[in-house]
């Protein structure tokens, strides 16, 4: 008889395997964690054994069920308001964290949005809110939580690292996206960001790096993915030919977080599908 090959990992969403225990004892800070792929991720730090901190800037009945689903995995979590763009908010609750949670181990910020327009017709607004919110809140958060992992060192039973910072960028901080010029401009910035942080901050110990997500099913993106014909147009930009799912992403960022990574440092992990490798070309170009 003809063996059954399971391949659910592969043609759907990815199968759970996130080791239980693997950050054990670690505080998490997920900013935008009430929605996509901060809700996935602040959920995946939680199932790894992490007490996770779900900071949302609306929206706090989402944000309650994603502590409910994190406090059923035996772990801490609370849901924090906070505006990432603005820099008082931003120390009160890394202020807040510290007191109520006793330190902050891992920052993952994911916080973004979009303000989209063809290039004549942006306002300088929609460029300031995208700038502010994307490259700006990751400065904020990544600064206060820094100051955090200075104070405290390393704790070699609970981390080889005296922090981890993951800054969620986008393939976008090296495709070029027209319409988009406010939002790819915002996630090179968040590259450089990264890789001088990371460069500045590994003699202290603390691990700065980012993901660079490809298409992810989530609200940000729905227009991209929610009729079979979008959909389709947009699996020709994606070799694996699936679009991602939070859960790819949250993957990414507990193995990032956790020491299975601590010599990964400046690191930009793509999880596009393989949307970096120019699809365009594998027909001969
Ligand atoms: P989403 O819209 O589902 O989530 C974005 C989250 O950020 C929401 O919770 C939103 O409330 C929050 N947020 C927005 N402004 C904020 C602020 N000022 N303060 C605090 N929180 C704020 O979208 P998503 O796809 O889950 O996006 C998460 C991150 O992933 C973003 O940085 C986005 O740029 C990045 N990303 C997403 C994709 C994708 O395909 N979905 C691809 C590449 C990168």
């Amino acid at each position: 008889m003809e063996e059954k090959v399971d391949v659910s990992a592969t043609q759907g969403v990815p199968r759970n395997v996130i080791p239980a225990h693997l950050l054990k004892g670690q505080k998490a800070l997920v900013t935008g964690a009430n929605s996509g792929i901060g809700r996935a991720t602040a959920v995946a730090l939680g199932r790894a054994g992490a007490d996770v901190v779900v900071n949302y800037v609306a929206g706090r009945e989402e944000a309650d069920k994603v502590v409910e689903e994190i406090t059923a995995f035996g772990v801490r979590a609370a849901a924090y308001e906070a505006d990432v763009s603005n820099e008082d908010q931003v120390v009160a609750m890394t202020e807040r964290m510290v007191e109520e949670f006793g330190t902050i181990d891992i920052l993952v910020a994911n916080a973004g949005m979009q303000r989209d327009a063809a290039f004549p017709e942006m306002s300088l607004a929609q460029w300031q809110k995208v700038l502010d919110v994307n490259l700006t809140g990751q400065f904020l958060c990544a600064r206060e939580a820094t100051k955090e992992f200075l104070r405290r060192g390393v704790v070699p039973e609970v981390s080889s690292a005296a922090g981890k910072i993951i800054c969620m960028s986008s393939v976008h901080q090296i495709i070029p996206w027209a319409g988009h010029v406010n939002y790819a401009a915002s996630k090179g910035g968040v590259q450089m960001m990264m890789e001088t942080l990371a460069q500045e901050l590994a003699p202290k110990k603390i691990r700065v790096n980012a993901i660079a997500p490809g298409a992810i099913r989530t609200p940000i993106n729905r227009d991209a993915w929610d009729t079979p014909d979008a959909e389709k147009d947009l699996l020709r930009l994606i070799p694996y030919d699936r679009v991602g799912d939070p859960q790819d992403i949250a993957h990414a960022a507990v193995g990032l977080a956790s020491d299975l990574m601590d010599y990964v440092v400046g690191t930009t992990l793509y999880v596009d599908g393989g949307m970096t490798l120019f699809p365009g070309f594998a027909t001969g170009g």
